[in-house]
């Protein structure tokens, strides 16, 4: 908990307890998680807590660049703690996300260009689909 309040400090947020709760939820949560997946985790220790408090911390966690908010799934908004730059993959059968750690070759060259014009990259994200080990297991076992 030390370590979020210093964190909130350091993107001068003022430190509340819903903030660091949602924190601490998306830091051991590396599934990412949604809004509501969230919302019904913590309403549980925190009944008077309201969806919409949920959405804003996160809208202001995630401008902060503390967490950031993936967009792979085209229904709902996933979140993700920003540990370190890394792209996602998800089935397109069981919507489940993994992570991809790997530096994409193509960053540096397209950094060096857009520095060129005094632009800054802060940001990489990379989406991949198809589908899982698990599904394609599955499948296997049905089809053969
Ligand atoms: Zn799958
Ligand atoms: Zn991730």
């Amino acid at each position: 908990m030390e370590t979020f309040v210093e964190l909130l400090k350091t993107h001068n947020l003022k430190v509340t307890q819903q903030r660091l709760e949602i924190l601490r939820y998306v830091e051991s949560h590396l599934t990412h998680p949604t809004a509501d997946e969230i919302f019904q985790s913590l309403t549980k220790k925190y009944p008077s807590l309201s969806k919409t408090t949920i959405y804003n911390t996160l809208e202001t966690l995630t401008n902060a660049g503390i967490i950031q908010r993936l967009t792979i799934c085209p229904t709902e908004h996933r979140y993700d703690f920003n540990h370190d730059m890394h792209h996602h993959f998800i089935c397109k059968q069981c919507g489940k996300i993994f992570d991809i750690h790997f530096t994409c070759p193509n960053v540096e060259t397209i950094e060096k260009d857009i520095l060129k014009d005094g632009h800054r990259i802060e940001e990489v994200h990379g989406y991949f689909r198809g589908k899982c080990k698990d599904c394609l297991n599955k499948e296997g076992v049905k089809n053969g």
